[in-house]
């Protein structure tokens, strides 16, 4: 009850990996109160401005609420009936990699573990990808090879412990403002330096201390130059050392490199070098700029090899960690909804880990090997490879590389379901059944943020029309496919149970992932359940990870990798001479099927632009706020120019918000390459290559 005797309920943000916790208290005209939850670890009761804004969200307008099959309403029974007969048909005439999933990290971990289940136990396809690889794929990568496991060391406490932060590849005080707001809030009262290492001068550079404009996909070769610094001062960790292996072949590779690439000054690389080694407790942030790129899982690797080399990791106020990008990317990492992973951090390729999820599951088949990731997954679709597609929260047609392409491959596709709050989206359109789910504030199950914090998401308003959780639209189709009992789900308290049991097999195996002291909750115990950070056993409870120098490799040892500098996949010429930037606003989310609803996060950059550098628009004698054409072989965008000098010279950046529904002219991703980096599968969204003239 809020001071008015008016019944609040706890739940999560749905946007950013902050996770911040909210209160939620009807109005009774089916909007909401939202406020920040005091008691929230992740927030303590602060929100940013979409966090605040929620309420504005909430009408009901564009909303779809009933099932559709080729654009005729439909009842439930005809549409599941239609997708369990069309993928039944389709796995039984092509095998089971002719269908696939592509899914979301809005999903809840409920929604998520059922249809990783179906699709990896029951399908029998690896085929399951997440909107997440576009996100933090490189990470995911990046920790594995270090650490055994996709392991975040630390906690949000450590960046309040710290007294250097640097942030790389990552604009936090937009993307993640709640965070951002606790460093600055630490900076005063700790006097924590920041350092920000980006190619533009973002917000986040207004209360550093030392901003780094590097070139684009330099980060390995700047991280290298600390590395070998590091070793040239005699600070590599004696002691650690004992804990790492491959840290003389990294070293050797790190002495090698040539730091001219970065285009840093010397001057700007000794101010850093000297803060960096000059203080012990360093938390290095980092996000899509290090892992949105066809080098990503390297950057990652030169970032961890200089935590580890340094022993900077696992203690207070140290280490490397990775800020993601939405609610339950984490969550996804550890239902296995990646088309290369298990549930609960096992592997894929490793046959007693796939024994024991298919037994647990008794299931008939669990892949032997990984599926296709997301930019092959649609490149298959437009080959004709992938006949059945189940779209998940998500509207690839707009966010994903070649956008146009991609959007072009879903329309040829034999059968495209897609499961969404809205029919206004431009992959919804393309949609032989569109089946209604339920939105946020609608829904039940949980979330993990940034920090490994489990916390729950709430029910608070009614289903509108005929929405479902998306949990009992899966469980409803794998039940019609004949799977009755390992899809016969009453309610996300009792997947959550089977996950956290499941979690308690993998722990055997050594892995990072152990929930399974949460495997008993009653449905009450679920329902009140507090945010809890994994790993929750019963004789452990969340902390850092790697504090006692043992890791999740099979010698129980980090491995330092050795990685070299390698330039983004297209280089600038005389067609295209501009580097494309995409990325993120402060009041908009993804393709904005949410945000755009409100008039004050609309009103804060109503528009798509370019941002573009005074010397580049004088040389095109743009006069200010031209429209101009953006251009490539894969696509093109009318955007109006914004002339800065927060882009450098020959790099340009657009927001990457805007979709066929909203500015038809401006779908940026339609100009970004589909070049992924070859150990993550991610695309390289910060790097393309593009031409520009007035419009
Ligand atoms: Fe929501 Fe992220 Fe803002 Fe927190 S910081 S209120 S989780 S968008």
């Amino acid at each position: 009850m809020d001071g008015a005797g008016l019944p609040t309920t706890r739940s999560t943000c749905p946007y950013c990996g902050v996770g911040c916790g909210v209160l939620l208290r009807p109005d009774g005209q089916g909007g909401l109160d939202v406020r920040g939850d005091p008691d929230h670890p992740a927030n303590r009761g602060k929100l940013c401005s979409k966090g605040s804004q929620l309420g504005q969200t909430l009408g009901l307008d564009d909303r779809l609420l009933s099932p559709k099959i080729d654009g005729e309403t439909a009842d439930w029974d005809s549409a599941l009936g239609t997708v369990a007969s069309r993928f039944a048909a389709t796995i039984a005439e092509y095998g089971p990699d002719s269908v696939a999933l592509y899914v979301s990290g809005q999903l809840l971990t409920e929604d998520y573990y059922v249809a990783n289940k179906l699709a990896k136990g029951f399908f029998g396809t690896a085929n399951i990808d997440t909107n997440s690889r576009l996100c933090m794929a490189s990470t995911v990568a990046g920790h594995k090879r270090a650490f055994g496991t996709d392991t975040v060391p630390g906690t949000y406490d450590d960046l309040e412990q710290a007294d250097l932060i640097v942030l790389t590849g990552s604009n936090l005080a937009w993307c993640h403002p709640v965070l951002y707001q606790r460093i600055l809030a630490a900076r005063k009262n700790r006097g924590t330096r920041i350092v920000v290492i980006d190619p533009r001068r973002t917000a986040s550079c207004d209360g550093a201390d030392l901003h780094l404009a590097l070139a684009p996909g330099s980060d390995v070769a700047l991280f290298n130059g600390l590395l070998s610094e590091i070793a040239q001062r005699g600070l590599i960790d004696a002691d650690f050392a004992g804990n790492v292996t491959g840290l003389d072949e990294a070293l050797a590779t790190a002495r090698s490199e040539d730091l001219s690439v970065t285009g840093l000054s010397d001057t700007d690389l000794s101010a850093f070098f000297d803060l960096w080694c000059g203080t012990e407790k360093v938390v290095t942030i980092f996000s899509q700029g290090v892992n949105q790129s066809t080098s990503g899982s390297d950057k990652v690797n030169a970032i961890l090899n200089c935590h580890l080399a340094t022993g900077r990791i696992g203690q207070p106020g140290t280490g490397p960690f990775s800020v993601t990008g939405q609610p339950n990317a984490m969550g996804g990492r550890e239902v296995g909804g990646l088309a290369n992973m298990l549930a609960c951090h096992l592997d894929i390729e490793n046959a007693e880990h796939r024994q024991t999820v298919q037994g647990f599951w008794s299931a008939p088949a669990v892949p032997t090997s990984a599926g296709l990731k997301a930019v092959d997954m649609f490149r298959a679709v437009g080959e004709g490879r992938i006949k059945a597609l189940w779209i998940i929260h998500t509207n690839p047609a707009v966010s994903m590389p070649e956008a146009d392409r991609v959007r072009d491959a879903i329309d040829g596709c034999d059968f495209v379901v897609v499961s969404d709050v809205t029919e206004r989206t431009d992959t919804a359109r393309l949609a032989n059944v569109l089946l209604p789910a339920t939105a946020w504030a609608e829904k039940s199950g949980t979330v993990t943020n940034s920090d490994r914090t489990i916390s729950r998401q709430r029910a608070v308003l009614p289903a509108p029309g005929d929405a479902r959780p998306d949990w009992a639209i899966l469980a409803e189709v794998g039940r019609r496919m004949g799977w009755q009992s390992a899809f016969d789900y009453q309610s996300p308290a009792e997947i959550f149970r089977e996950y956290a049991a499941l979690s308690g097999f993998a722990a055997r195996f050594g892995r990072d992932f152990d929930i399974s002291g949460l495997q008993n909750l009653s449905d009450e115990e679920y329902d009140t359940l507090a945010p809890v950070r994994w790993p929750v056993t019963a004789t452990r409870v969340g902390g850092r990870f790697f504090g006692d120098g043992r890791f999740f490799t099979p010698d129980g040892k980090a491995r330092m990798l050795a990685v070299n500098h390698r330039a983004p996949a297209a280089s600038p010429c005389d067609a295209r001479p501009f580097v494309l930037n995409t990325g993120r606003l402060r009041d908009q989310w993804h393709t904005m099927t949410r945000t755009a609803k409100s008039s004050r996060l609309s009103a804060h950059l109503p528009e798509p632009f370019l941002e573009i550098h005074p010397k580049d628009a004088a040389r095109l004698r743009l006069s200010p706020a031209a429209l101009v054409r953006v251009e490539n072989d894969l696509g093109s965008a009318i955007l109006r120019a914004r002339i800065t000098d927060a882009v450098r010279p020959g790099e340009v950046f657009a927001p990457m918000h805007w979709t066929g529904e909203t500015a038809p002219s401006a779908r940026i991703d339609a100009l970004v390459a589909g070049a992924c980096d070859p150990v993550s599968g991610q695309p390289e969204s910060k790097a393309s290559t593009v031409s520009i003239s007035e419009y």
